[in-house]
């Protein structure tokens, strides 16, 4: 499986990370980690920037995370004006590892509160891409 089904909108087709798209549709958000440096990468990347090696390992981004940072969005960028409004959030997981994706339509906007417990789930796009989304924990 490769890029193009990923997200909304893809704007890649190929690329050295499209394992991320089979994992999905198993039904797995996962990472990338150097197993040179142990750096960890999401979106996962397939070169690490902080010692460049490119033996990565894929790791499965489990267990729950702390609302950081969101915004709603009422504007959107070409492709995704369906979808409006919707939210994207940063999720903070561990000491130094951080998500950015959307927050699920099933959270309302008054009980988005900094600090809230939020878990990444695979998600299947009625027009059969595939995507996650944070859930409340
Ligand atoms: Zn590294």
């Amino acid at each position: 499986m490769e890029f193009e089904r990923f997200g909304t909108v893809s704007f890649t087709i190929k690329s050295k990370v499209d394992h991320f798209v089979d994992l999905l549709d198993e039904g797995r958000v996962a990472g990338t980690r150097c197993t040179k440096c142990g750096e960890c990468f999401f979106p996962p990347r397939a070169d690490c920037f902080n010692c460049l090696s490119e033996e990565m390992e894929w790791f499965d981004i489990t267990g729950t995370g702390q609302l950081i940072s969101y915004s709603t969005l009422i504007y959107a960028p070409t492709g995704f004006e369906q979808d409006l409004p919707y939210t994207i959030a940063l999720v903070q997981y561990g000491n130094n590892f951080r998500l950015f994706g959307r927050l699920s339509k099933e959270i309302k906007t008054e009980e988005i509160k900094i600090g809230m417990k939020l878990k990444v789930t695979p998600v299947e796009l009625p027009n059969g891409r595939v995507s996650y989304e944070f859930r409340e924990a």
